[in-house]
């Protein structure tokens, strides 16, 4: 709109090329602009699929692809420059199969449906879950990766079948034993009726462990366990947890202890500590069904500068296989859980140990040769001002002592 602001004649041809000129000149301005703001709004998109989690894959109408963020690259392991410009066919293998599967709707509702595919990359199968939305320009897909998700629920099926498995033996000796005891009183004379009063004992209390197995893995999980830590004598927790592992040893196993004198004091959680060392104790004896010696013991440690003190637990079982060594302390992961060797677990027993050991700022592992045997070790701290072992009278010999020669 053109406006004058005192009276005076009409406007003039002159006038009027002057106002055209400058309508031009405005034109191009807000052309420029918009352009400027519409630039300006694809550079953040195209920061927002740079940065996002999420992999996003744009087909045009035509089947080629237009756009695969970092996020995607990354997943698959395909770059951009491979793929942009080429038939989504052509670029991705597999994509013609999966695509018929995967969903794809015309606005991006929350809550639409996702689809679990597999795909192969350079590193091997990965799965992602994907779905797609059609717009005026192709069809926009957004994908994450789901392979550890896959794998852990794959793990909790596994662990569903063994855990039944574990907690159904038991529980088939109690009632059977019980069932036995109504029968047959009258006939039993009393060692038979204290035989299978012992076995319902014995087998609750394997039922009583898995379940508290199950729910300690839980809190931990939950962030519900509180751990003490007060400084202990490990030379007096690994005698005592060697003893009560010998009373239950079966018959083929030869439990040792070496426990050199001038260690330190530990400050952690002792009942803890205890549990770790049972179980890596009861791991030994299961994993060694041929039988064997399995040595408990500890060792001086320097960590980071500071000292440590190293538990160690030794078989001569089965052994672990290199590629498996750091698996084994995942949640429910069990090298074999179809049990062909017959020996069952939950998969939970090392995800504990390893759980109760970093938190008592500690660390697990293993070195193990397959076949051969494996040694786990657990490193703690050191109390600080505790000196060598103070007093002669707590050192007692680790070779040599009466139980083992019995043992032997
Ligand atoms: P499980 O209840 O199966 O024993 P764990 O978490 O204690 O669960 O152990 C996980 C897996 O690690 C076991 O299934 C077994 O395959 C392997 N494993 C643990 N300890 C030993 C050992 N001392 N020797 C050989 N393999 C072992």
């Amino acid at each position: 709109m053109l406006a004058r602001t005192a009276p005076g004649s009409a406007y003039g041809a002159d006038e009027l090329v002057l106002v055209e000129d400058l309508a031009v000149r405005i034109g191009i301005a807000i052309d420029r602009a918009r352009l400027h703001f519409e630039v300006e709004e694809r550079a953040s998109a195209a920061r927002v699929l740079t940065y996002v989690a999420d992999a996003v894959l744009l087909v045009d109408r035509m089947g080629v692809v237009r756009l695969w963020n970092p996020a995607a690259e990354r997943i698959t392991g395909i770059g951009a420059g491979d793929l942009v410009g080429r038939p989504v066919t052509e670029g991705i293998r597999g994509w013609r199969e999966a695509a018929d599967s995967v969903p794809v709707t015309s606005s991006p509702d929350p809550g639409h449906a996702e689809v679990m595919i597999p795909i192969e990359t350079d590193q091997g199968e990965r799965w992602i879950s994907i779905s797609g939305v059609q717009f005026f320009g192709g069809t926009v897909y957004a994908f994450r990766d789901v392979t550890e998700v896959r794998h852990l629920e794959e793990l909790k099926a596994d662990f569903i079948a063994t855990a039944s498995h574990e907690l159904r033996t038991p529980l088939a000796a109690v009632y059977g034993a019980a069932q036995t005891l109504l029968r047959h009183d009258f006939a039993l004379d009393e060692a038979g009726r204290d035989r299978f009063i012992s076995l319902i004992a014995e087998e609750s209390e394997r039922l009583g462990r898995i379940v508290n197995e199950i729910l300690l893995a839980n809190q931990l999980e939950a962030g519900r366990v509180d751990l003490g830590s007060e400084p202990f004598d490990p030379v007096e927790l690994v005698e005592r947890v060697v003893e009560a592992a010998r009373v239950h040893a079966p018959a083929g196993i030869s439990l040792k202890r070496r426990t050199p004198e001038d260690v330190p004091f530990v400050s952690a959680d002792r009942d803890k500590v205890r549990q770790v060392l049972v179980n890596l104790i009861e791991n030994a004896i299961k994993y060694s069904p041929d039988g064997g010696r399995i040595e408990v013991g500890l060792e001086s440690g320097q960590g980071s500068g500071e000292e440590t003190v190293v538990f160690f637990v030794k078989d001569q079982g089965l052994g672990i296989p290199d590629e498996e060594q750091a698996r084994i302390f995942e949640k429910f992961y069990r090298l074999d859980p179809q049990m062909t060797r017959g020996v069952g677990g939950t998969g939970l027993g090392l995800y504990i140990c390893s759980e109760l050991v970093n938190r008592m700022g500690g660390h697990i592992w293993v070195e193990s040769i397959e076949g051969q045997g494996s040694t786990f070790l657990l490193e703690l701290p050191a109390e600080p001002t505790s000196a060598a072992r103070p007093s002669p009278i707590l050192a007692r010999p680790s070779e040599g002592d009466p139980a083992d020669a019995q043992r032997q």
